[in-house]
Protein backbone atom coordinates (compact mmCIF):
# COMPACT_ATOMS: atom_id res chain seq x y z
CA UNK A 1 0.00 0.00 0.00
CA UNK A 2 1.22 3.46 -1.00
CA UNK A 3 2.69 5.22 2.12
CA UNK A 4 2.98 9.74 2.38
CA UNK A 5 6.51 10.82 2.93
CA UNK A 6 4.81 12.89 5.64
CA UNK A 7 4.10 9.17 7.10
CA UNK A 8 7.29 7.62 6.77
CA UNK A 9 8.80 7.88 10.50
CA UNK A 10 5.76 5.48 11.90
CA UNK A 11 6.99 2.71 9.53
CA UNK A 12 11.10 2.68 11.20
CA UNK A 13 12.28 -0.39 10.86
CA UNK A 14 9.36 -1.60 8.62
CA UNK A 15 9.22 -1.96 4.13
CA UNK A 16 7.46 1.09 3.19
CA UNK A 17 6.12 1.87 -0.77
CA UNK A 18 6.00 5.52 -2.19
CA UNK A 19 5.38 6.91 -5.15
CA UNK A 20 5.92 10.31 -6.45
CA UNK A 21 8.24 12.62 -8.32
CA UNK A 22 11.90 12.52 -8.41
CA UNK A 23 12.77 15.91 -7.19
CA UNK A 24 16.62 15.46 -7.54
CA UNK A 25 19.42 12.83 -7.49
CA UNK A 26 22.48 13.28 -5.99
CA UNK A 27 25.45 10.79 -6.70
CA UNK A 28 27.18 10.54 -4.08
CA UNK A 29 30.38 7.99 -5.22
CA UNK A 30 28.68 4.54 -4.99
CA UNK A 31 25.71 5.98 -2.98
CA UNK A 32 22.50 7.55 -4.87
CA UNK A 33 20.36 9.36 -3.09
CA UNK A 34 17.14 10.71 -4.45
CA UNK A 35 14.85 12.69 -2.81
CA UNK A 36 11.03 11.51 -3.48
CA UNK A 37 8.35 14.48 -3.96
CA UNK A 38 4.34 13.56 -2.89
CA UNK A 39 1.78 16.00 -2.30
CA UNK A 40 2.49 15.93 1.35
CA UNK A 41 6.25 16.46 1.50
CA UNK A 42 9.74 14.94 0.64
CA UNK A 43 11.80 11.93 1.60
CA UNK A 44 15.08 10.50 1.01
CA UNK A 45 15.80 7.21 -0.99
CA UNK A 46 19.40 5.60 -1.17
CA UNK A 47 20.20 3.23 -3.56
CA UNK A 48 23.46 1.04 -2.37
CA UNK A 49 25.86 -0.55 -4.84
CA UNK A 50 25.23 -3.80 -3.72
CA UNK A 51 22.07 -4.64 -5.50
CA UNK A 52 23.80 -3.83 -9.51
CA UNK A 53 20.75 -4.00 -11.36
CA UNK A 54 18.86 -1.80 -9.01
CA UNK A 55 21.97 0.71 -8.71
CA UNK A 56 22.06 1.25 -12.49
CA UNK A 57 18.68 1.57 -13.01
CA UNK A 58 18.34 4.31 -10.47
CA UNK A 59 21.35 6.16 -11.78
CA UNK A 60 19.09 6.65 -14.80
CA UNK A 61 17.00 8.61 -12.66
CA UNK A 62 16.29 12.11 -13.83
CA UNK A 63 14.57 14.97 -12.12
CA UNK A 64 10.36 14.91 -12.25
CA UNK A 65 9.99 11.05 -13.26
CA UNK A 66 7.29 9.71 -11.38
CA UNK A 67 8.49 6.55 -9.88
CA UNK A 68 7.37 3.86 -7.17
CA UNK A 69 10.30 2.82 -4.66
CA UNK A 70 10.29 -0.08 -2.13
CA UNK A 71 12.61 -0.27 0.55
CA UNK A 72 13.17 -0.17 4.41
CA UNK A 73 12.31 2.78 6.57
CA UNK A 74 15.90 3.67 8.53
CA UNK A 75 16.96 6.76 10.41
CA UNK A 76 19.45 9.45 8.81
CA UNK A 77 22.78 8.98 10.04
CA UNK A 78 23.52 11.55 12.66
CA UNK A 79 24.26 14.49 11.28
CA UNK A 80 22.47 13.98 8.16
CA UNK A 81 18.83 14.69 9.61
CA UNK A 82 16.87 17.54 8.57
CA UNK A 83 14.11 19.12 10.91
CA UNK A 84 12.20 20.94 8.75
CA UNK A 85 10.74 18.13 7.14
CA UNK A 86 8.46 15.56 9.09
CA UNK A 87 10.35 13.19 7.12
CA UNK A 88 13.50 14.60 7.54
CA UNK A 89 14.93 11.96 10.27
CA UNK A 90 14.31 9.12 8.30
CA UNK A 91 15.17 7.87 4.85
CA UNK A 92 14.73 4.80 3.10
CA UNK A 93 16.92 2.15 2.07
CA UNK A 94 15.91 0.80 -1.73
CA UNK A 95 14.90 -3.03 -2.57
CA UNK A 96 12.83 -2.34 -5.54
CA UNK A 97 12.80 1.11 -8.02
CA UNK A 98 9.60 0.91 -10.88
CA UNK A 99 9.74 3.94 -13.03
CA UNK A 100 6.44 4.37 -14.05
CA UNK A 101 6.47 7.98 -16.15
CA UNK A 102 9.50 9.69 -18.07
CA UNK A 103 9.61 12.90 -18.08
CA UNK A 104 11.32 15.59 -20.38
CA UNK A 105 13.17 18.18 -18.72
CA UNK A 106 11.02 21.10 -17.37
CA UNK A 107 11.67 24.18 -19.27
CA UNK A 108 12.14 26.02 -16.43
CA UNK A 109 13.58 25.88 -12.64
CA UNK A 110 10.78 24.18 -10.36
CA UNK A 111 12.53 24.46 -7.13
CA UNK A 112 12.60 28.02 -6.54
CA UNK A 113 9.69 29.82 -5.71
CA UNK A 114 9.46 30.94 -9.59
CA UNK A 115 9.49 34.80 -8.89
CA UNK A 116 12.67 34.91 -11.67
CA UNK A 117 10.54 33.11 -14.67
CA UNK A 118 8.86 35.16 -17.32
CA UNK A 119 5.45 34.81 -16.54
CA UNK A 120 4.15 33.90 -20.39
CA UNK A 121 6.34 30.16 -19.91
CA UNK A 122 5.45 30.18 -16.11
CA UNK A 123 1.68 30.06 -17.78
CA UNK A 124 2.37 28.04 -20.69
CA UNK A 125 3.77 25.21 -18.58
CA UNK A 126 1.20 26.04 -15.75
CA UNK A 127 0.75 22.18 -14.85
CA UNK A 128 4.44 22.12 -13.89
CA UNK A 129 4.78 25.57 -12.63
CA UNK A 130 2.21 24.37 -9.96
CA UNK A 131 4.51 21.99 -8.78
CA UNK A 132 6.32 24.48 -6.64
CA UNK A 133 5.88 23.99 -3.34
CA UNK A 134 4.35 27.93 -2.91
CA UNK A 135 2.17 27.84 -5.89
CA UNK A 136 0.79 24.27 -3.79
CA UNK A 137 0.60 26.53 -0.49
CA UNK A 138 -1.41 29.15 -2.06
CA UNK A 139 -4.09 26.73 -3.10
CA UNK A 140 -4.03 24.81 -0.12
CA UNK A 141 -5.03 28.11 1.76
CA UNK A 142 -7.58 29.08 -1.05
CA UNK A 143 -9.49 25.63 -0.61
CA UNK A 144 -9.02 26.43 3.49
CA UNK A 145 -10.72 29.59 3.11
CA UNK A 146 -13.19 28.52 0.75
CA UNK A 147 -13.82 25.66 3.54
CA UNK A 148 -14.29 28.27 6.29
CA UNK A 149 -16.28 30.47 4.44
CA UNK A 150 -18.98 27.57 3.86
CA UNK A 151 -18.94 26.68 7.31
CA UNK A 152 -19.31 29.76 9.09
CA UNK A 153 -21.97 31.74 6.48
CA UNK A 154 -23.85 27.99 7.00
CA UNK A 155 -23.34 28.33 10.61
CA UNK A 156 -25.10 31.36 10.58
CA UNK A 157 -28.01 29.84 8.46
CA UNK A 158 -27.23 30.99 5.07
CA UNK A 159 -28.59 28.94 1.92
CA UNK A 160 -25.61 28.14 -0.19
CA UNK A 161 -27.69 28.71 -4.26
CA UNK A 162 -25.81 28.29 -7.54
CA UNK A 163 -27.12 30.48 -9.88
CA UNK A 164 -26.75 30.23 -13.42
CA UNK A 165 -23.42 31.41 -15.72
CA UNK A 166 -25.24 31.03 -18.68
CA UNK A 167 -28.42 34.14 -18.38
CA UNK A 168 -28.70 37.96 -18.71
CA UNK A 169 -26.54 40.58 -18.39
CA UNK A 170 -26.31 42.60 -15.36
CA UNK A 171 -25.10 45.79 -15.26
CA UNK A 172 -21.94 46.14 -12.89
CA UNK A 173 -20.09 48.66 -15.32
CA UNK A 174 -18.61 46.71 -17.50
CA UNK A 175 -18.87 44.97 -20.56
CA UNK A 176 -20.56 41.98 -20.97
CA UNK A 177 -19.05 38.52 -22.64
CA UNK A 178 -21.83 37.24 -25.10
CA UNK A 179 -22.55 33.83 -25.64
CA UNK A 180 -24.22 33.51 -29.30
CA UNK A 181 -27.23 31.56 -29.59
CA UNK A 182 -27.61 28.47 -31.70
CA UNK A 183 -31.31 27.90 -31.58
CA UNK A 184 -32.48 31.29 -31.40
CA UNK A 185 -30.72 32.80 -34.19
CA UNK A 186 -29.13 36.39 -33.17
CA UNK A 187 -29.87 36.34 -29.39
CA UNK A 188 -27.27 35.88 -27.07
CA UNK A 189 -26.87 35.00 -23.57
CA UNK A 190 -24.76 37.09 -21.42
CA UNK A 191 -22.27 35.38 -18.57
CA UNK A 192 -22.56 37.08 -15.25
CA UNK A 193 -20.52 40.44 -14.50
CA UNK A 194 -22.29 39.20 -10.39
CA UNK A 195 -24.90 36.92 -9.40
CA UNK A 196 -26.37 40.58 -8.54
CA UNK A 197 -30.37 40.31 -10.16
CA UNK A 198 -30.33 36.68 -9.23
CA UNK A 199 -29.43 37.14 -5.50
CA UNK A 200 -32.23 40.13 -5.26
CA UNK A 201 -34.74 37.30 -7.11
CA UNK A 202 -33.42 34.69 -4.53
CA UNK A 203 -34.47 37.72 -1.50
CA UNK A 204 -37.94 37.86 -3.39
CA UNK A 205 -37.97 34.17 -3.21
CA UNK A 206 -37.88 34.32 0.63
CA UNK A 207 -34.05 32.43 1.10
CA UNK A 208 -33.42 35.58 3.73
CA UNK A 209 -30.05 34.57 3.90
CA UNK A 210 -27.97 33.50 0.49
CA UNK A 211 -24.35 33.13 -0.14
CA UNK A 212 -22.11 31.76 -3.27
CA UNK A 213 -18.58 31.21 -4.19
CA UNK A 214 -19.23 32.41 -7.51
CA UNK A 215 -17.48 33.28 -10.88
CA UNK A 216 -17.94 36.52 -12.50
CA UNK A 217 -16.84 37.87 -15.88
CA UNK A 218 -16.18 40.94 -17.19
CA UNK A 219 -14.87 41.77 -20.56
CA UNK A 220 -12.37 44.72 -19.75
CA UNK A 221 -9.11 45.76 -21.10
CA UNK A 222 -7.02 43.58 -18.70
CA UNK A 223 -5.48 46.07 -17.27
CA UNK A 224 -3.02 45.73 -14.17
CA UNK A 225 -3.63 43.03 -12.09
CA UNK A 226 -7.45 42.19 -13.81
CA UNK A 227 -8.84 38.56 -15.23
CA UNK A 228 -11.29 38.35 -17.71
CA UNK A 229 -12.92 35.95 -14.76
CA UNK A 230 -12.21 35.91 -10.77
CA UNK A 231 -14.33 35.00 -8.25
CA UNK A 232 -16.45 36.91 -5.36
CA UNK A 233 -17.76 35.84 -2.15
CA UNK A 234 -21.69 36.76 -2.66
CA UNK A 235 -23.57 37.56 0.19
CA UNK A 236 -27.73 39.06 0.35
CA UNK A 237 -29.68 38.59 3.26
CA UNK A 238 -32.98 40.42 3.87
CA UNK A 239 -34.58 42.63 6.86
CA UNK A 240 -31.37 43.65 7.72
CA UNK A 241 -29.26 47.36 7.83
CA UNK A 242 -25.80 48.70 6.90
CA UNK A 243 -24.80 47.42 10.57
CA UNK A 244 -25.71 44.01 10.25
CA UNK A 245 -24.46 43.84 6.92
CA UNK A 246 -20.98 45.15 7.69
CA UNK A 247 -20.66 43.29 11.44
CA UNK A 248 -21.73 40.03 9.57
CA UNK A 249 -17.96 40.03 7.09
CA UNK A 250 -15.83 41.22 9.83
CA UNK A 251 -17.02 38.64 12.24
CA UNK A 252 -16.16 36.35 9.06
CA UNK A 253 -12.66 37.87 8.14
CA UNK A 254 -11.65 38.23 11.66
CA UNK A 255 -12.50 34.82 12.93
CA UNK A 256 -11.11 33.28 9.63
CA UNK A 257 -7.84 35.21 10.01
CA UNK A 258 -7.83 34.23 13.82
CA UNK A 259 -8.29 30.91 12.73
CA UNK A 260 -6.12 30.44 9.44
CA UNK A 261 -3.65 33.06 9.50
CA UNK A 262 -2.78 33.65 14.02
CA UNK A 263 0.49 34.88 12.35
CA UNK A 264 -1.12 38.12 11.44
CA UNK A 265 -2.24 41.19 13.38
CA UNK A 266 -5.63 42.96 12.79
CA UNK A 267 -4.74 46.61 13.25
CA UNK A 268 -7.72 48.11 14.65
CA UNK A 269 -11.13 46.03 15.84
CA UNK A 270 -13.87 46.64 15.44
CA UNK A 271 -12.63 47.93 11.60
CA UNK A 272 -12.65 51.65 11.98
CA UNK A 273 -15.78 52.82 9.71
CA UNK A 274 -14.89 56.56 7.41
CA UNK A 275 -16.77 58.18 5.60
CA UNK A 276 -15.96 58.54 2.06
CA UNK A 277 -15.91 62.49 1.50
CA UNK A 278 -13.27 62.29 4.49
CA UNK A 279 -11.15 59.62 2.93
CA UNK A 280 -10.81 61.24 -0.36
CA UNK A 281 -10.12 64.75 1.25
CA UNK A 282 -7.49 63.09 3.41
CA UNK A 283 -5.88 60.42 1.08
CA UNK A 284 -7.02 60.94 -2.03
CA UNK A 285 -8.28 57.73 -2.60
CA UNK A 286 -11.10 55.54 -1.63
CA UNK A 287 -8.70 53.22 -0.80
CA UNK A 288 -6.11 53.85 1.57
CA UNK A 289 -3.30 51.86 2.69
CA UNK A 290 -3.38 52.41 6.82
CA UNK A 291 -0.95 50.09 8.01
CA UNK A 292 1.81 51.57 10.40
CA UNK A 293 4.58 49.63 8.29
CA UNK A 294 3.56 49.32 4.56
CA UNK A 295 6.96 46.57 4.72
CA UNK A 296 4.99 44.41 6.98
CA UNK A 297 2.93 41.87 5.31
CA UNK A 298 1.97 40.85 8.68
CA UNK A 299 -0.40 43.71 9.28
CA UNK A 300 -3.72 43.73 8.34
CA UNK A 301 -5.23 46.92 8.60
CA UNK A 302 -9.12 46.68 7.92
CA UNK A 303 -11.35 49.58 7.58
CA UNK A 304 -14.85 50.04 5.86
CA UNK A 305 -15.69 53.28 3.44
CA UNK A 306 -18.96 54.07 3.78
CA UNK A 307 -21.25 57.25 2.50
CA UNK A 308 -20.47 56.93 -0.72
CA UNK A 309 -21.78 59.10 -3.25
CA UNK A 310 -24.56 57.50 -5.44
CA UNK A 311 -23.89 59.03 -8.81
CA UNK A 312 -20.98 60.33 -10.93
CA UNK A 313 -20.43 61.91 -13.86
CA UNK A 314 -19.31 60.36 -16.65
CA UNK A 315 -17.70 62.78 -19.27
CA UNK A 316 -17.78 60.11 -22.09
CA UNK A 317 -20.96 58.93 -22.18
CA UNK A 318 -22.00 62.26 -21.14
CA UNK A 319 -24.82 60.89 -18.37
CA UNK A 320 -25.01 60.23 -14.71
CA UNK A 321 -23.94 56.98 -13.73
CA UNK A 322 -24.00 54.69 -10.51
CA UNK A 323 -20.88 55.26 -8.46
CA UNK A 324 -21.69 50.91 -7.28
CA UNK A 325 -24.51 49.68 -9.45
CA UNK A 326 -28.24 51.27 -9.91
CA UNK A 327 -29.53 48.47 -7.25
CA UNK A 328 -28.11 50.40 -4.79
CA UNK A 329 -30.41 52.48 -2.36
CA UNK A 330 -29.85 56.54 -2.62
CA UNK A 331 -30.41 57.98 1.12
CA UNK A 332 -33.59 59.59 0.18
CA UNK A 333 -37.09 58.81 1.64
CA UNK A 334 -39.21 58.42 -1.57
CA UNK A 335 -39.07 59.05 -5.48
CA UNK A 336 -40.38 62.32 -4.91
CA UNK A 337 -37.72 63.36 -2.83
CA UNK A 338 -35.20 61.65 -5.29
CA UNK A 339 -36.42 63.60 -8.12
CA UNK A 340 -36.37 66.96 -6.25
CA UNK A 341 -32.68 66.52 -4.73
CA UNK A 342 -31.56 64.83 -8.57
CA UNK A 343 -32.51 67.79 -10.25
CA UNK A 344 -31.00 70.02 -7.51
CA UNK A 345 -27.53 68.42 -7.29
CA UNK A 346 -27.05 64.81 -7.80
CA UNK A 347 -23.58 64.13 -6.69
CA UNK A 348 -24.89 65.14 -3.15
CA UNK A 349 -26.79 62.29 -3.32
CA UNK A 350 -25.25 59.95 -1.05
CA UNK A 351 -25.92 55.92 -1.00
CA UNK A 352 -25.72 52.84 1.27
CA UNK A 353 -23.16 51.58 0.18
CA UNK A 354 -20.04 50.50 1.51
CA UNK A 355 -16.78 49.05 0.84
CA UNK A 356 -14.17 47.12 3.18
CA UNK A 357 -10.53 48.28 2.38
CA UNK A 358 -7.63 46.14 3.29
CA UNK A 359 -4.35 47.60 3.37
CA UNK A 360 -4.64 49.72 0.64
CA UNK A 361 -6.90 47.27 -1.58
CA UNK A 362 -10.81 47.20 -2.08
CA UNK A 363 -11.98 43.61 -0.98
CA UNK A 364 -15.37 43.75 -0.41
CA UNK A 365 -17.82 46.09 -1.61
CA UNK A 366 -21.95 46.05 -1.49
CA UNK A 367 -25.44 48.32 -0.60
CA UNK A 368 -28.39 48.42 1.08
CA UNK A 369 -31.11 48.07 -2.21
CA UNK A 370 -33.38 49.93 -3.47
CA UNK A 371 -36.95 47.61 -3.49
CA UNK A 372 -39.52 50.74 -4.03
CA UNK A 373 -40.30 49.72 -8.11
CA UNK A 374 -41.00 53.15 -8.49
CA UNK A 375 -37.95 54.76 -6.71
CA UNK A 376 -36.03 52.16 -8.86
CA UNK A 377 -37.39 52.74 -11.89
CA UNK A 378 -36.43 56.46 -11.56
CA UNK A 379 -32.82 55.39 -10.88
CA UNK A 380 -32.33 53.99 -13.91
CA UNK A 381 -34.09 57.07 -15.82
CA UNK A 382 -31.86 59.37 -14.45
CA UNK A 383 -29.17 57.19 -15.29
CA UNK A 384 -30.29 57.47 -19.22
CA UNK A 385 -32.33 54.67 -19.60
CA UNK A 386 -35.45 55.23 -21.34
CA UNK A 387 -38.52 53.62 -20.43
CA UNK A 388 -38.87 51.07 -22.83
CA UNK A 389 -35.14 50.15 -22.42
CA UNK A 390 -36.12 49.85 -18.62
CA UNK A 391 -39.02 47.60 -19.37
CA UNK A 392 -36.65 45.30 -21.94
CA UNK A 393 -33.65 45.68 -19.51
CA UNK A 394 -35.30 45.33 -15.95
CA UNK A 395 -38.59 44.76 -16.37
CA UNK A 396 -38.41 41.02 -14.87
CA UNK A 397 -36.67 42.98 -11.43
CA UNK A 398 -39.56 45.43 -11.31
CA UNK A 399 -42.07 42.88 -11.93
CA UNK A 400 -41.10 40.69 -9.11
CA UNK A 401 -40.89 43.60 -6.75
CA UNK A 402 -44.65 43.63 -7.38
CA UNK A 403 -45.15 40.40 -5.25
CA UNK A 404 -43.72 41.37 -1.85
CA UNK A 405 -40.18 42.61 -1.79
CA UNK A 406 -37.90 41.84 1.87
CA UNK A 407 -36.04 45.04 2.20
CA UNK A 408 -32.50 43.82 1.71
CA UNK A 409 -28.80 44.12 1.39
CA UNK A 410 -25.62 42.25 0.90
CA UNK A 411 -22.09 43.06 -0.06
CA UNK A 412 -19.76 41.03 -2.63
CA UNK A 413 -15.93 39.93 -1.58
CA UNK A 414 -13.15 39.52 -4.36
CA UNK A 415 -11.57 36.68 -3.25
CA UNK A 416 -8.70 36.44 -5.90
CA UNK A 417 -7.46 39.70 -3.92
CA UNK A 418 -8.20 38.84 -0.73
CA UNK A 419 -6.30 35.55 -0.78
CA UNK A 420 -2.99 37.16 -2.63
CA UNK A 421 -2.92 39.66 0.29
CA UNK A 422 -3.14 37.05 2.59
CA UNK A 423 -0.85 35.10 1.02
CA UNK A 424 1.41 38.08 0.25
CA UNK A 425 1.85 37.30 -3.19
CA UNK A 426 2.13 40.47 -4.74
CA UNK A 427 -0.75 39.70 -7.95
CA UNK A 428 -3.75 37.70 -8.01
CA UNK A 429 -2.60 34.91 -10.89
CA UNK A 430 -0.67 33.48 -8.36
CA UNK A 431 -3.42 32.40 -6.28
CA UNK A 432 -5.68 31.23 -9.13
CA UNK A 433 -5.02 27.92 -10.66
CA UNK A 434 -5.37 28.75 -14.01
CA UNK A 435 -5.22 32.38 -14.75
CA UNK A 436 -4.84 34.61 -18.13
CA UNK A 437 -1.91 36.31 -18.83
CA UNK A 438 -2.21 39.99 -18.50
CA UNK A 439 -3.55 40.31 -22.14
CA UNK A 440 -6.42 37.66 -21.77
CA UNK A 441 -4.88 34.45 -22.97
CA UNK A 442 -4.43 31.09 -21.54
CA UNK A 443 -1.17 30.12 -23.22
CA UNK A 444 -1.49 26.80 -21.72
CA UNK A 445 -4.68 25.60 -23.63
CA UNK A 446 -4.51 28.17 -26.33
CA UNK A 447 -7.63 30.56 -25.84
CA UNK A 448 -9.08 32.40 -27.49
CA UNK A 449 -8.65 30.80 -30.72
CA UNK A 450 -9.99 30.10 -34.33
CA UNK A 451 -13.23 27.48 -34.47
CA UNK A 452 -14.34 25.64 -37.26
CA UNK A 453 -16.59 27.65 -40.41
CA UNK A 454 -19.47 25.08 -39.00
CA UNK A 455 -19.40 26.08 -36.02
CA UNK A 456 -19.98 29.36 -36.74
CA UNK A 457 -22.82 28.67 -39.42
CA UNK A 458 -24.37 26.79 -36.44
CA UNK A 459 -23.90 29.86 -34.30
CA UNK A 460 -24.90 32.12 -37.33
CA UNK A 461 -21.93 34.41 -36.68
CA UNK A 462 -20.02 35.63 -40.03
CA UNK A 463 -16.92 36.76 -38.93
CA UNK A 464 -15.21 40.14 -41.31
CA UNK A 465 -13.05 38.46 -43.92
CA UNK A 466 -9.80 40.54 -42.86
CA UNK A 467 -10.10 39.43 -39.01
CA UNK A 468 -10.55 35.84 -40.59
CA UNK A 469 -6.90 34.17 -40.50
N1 LIG B 1 -22.68 42.81 -7.07
C1 LIG B 1 -21.83 43.76 -6.42
C2 LIG B 1 -20.45 43.73 -7.04
O1 LIG B 1 -20.11 42.79 -7.74
C3 LIG B 1 -21.69 43.54 -4.98
C4 LIG B 1 -22.97 43.75 -4.22
O2 LIG B 1 -23.58 44.82 -4.36
O3 LIG B 1 -23.34 42.85 -3.46
O4 LIG B 1 -19.66 44.62 -6.84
Amino acid sequence: MRVLSKNISALEGKEAELEGWVDVRRDHGKLIFIDLRDRSGITQVVFTPGNKELHSLAEKLRPEWVVKVTGIVGKRPAGMENSKIPSGYHEIQATDLNIISEAKTPPFDLASDGREIGEETRMKYRYLDLRRPRMRRNLVMRAKINKFIRNFLSDEDFIEVETPDIGKSTPEGARDYLIPSRVYPGKFYALPQSPQQYKQLLMVAGLEKYFQIARCFRDEDTRGDRQPEFTQLDIELSFVSQDEVLVLIENLFTKMVEELYPEKKIKWSPFPRLNYADVMSKYNSDKPDLRDDKNNPNELAFVFVVNFPMFEWKETEHRWDAVHHPFTKPNVKNKEEFIKLFHEAPEKITALQYDLVLNGYEVAGGSIRTTDPELLAAVFEVMGNKPEDIKEKFGHLLEAFSYGVPPHGGIASGLDRLIAILQDEPNIREVIAFPKTGDGKDLMMDAPSDVSKEQLKELHIKVEEEKQK
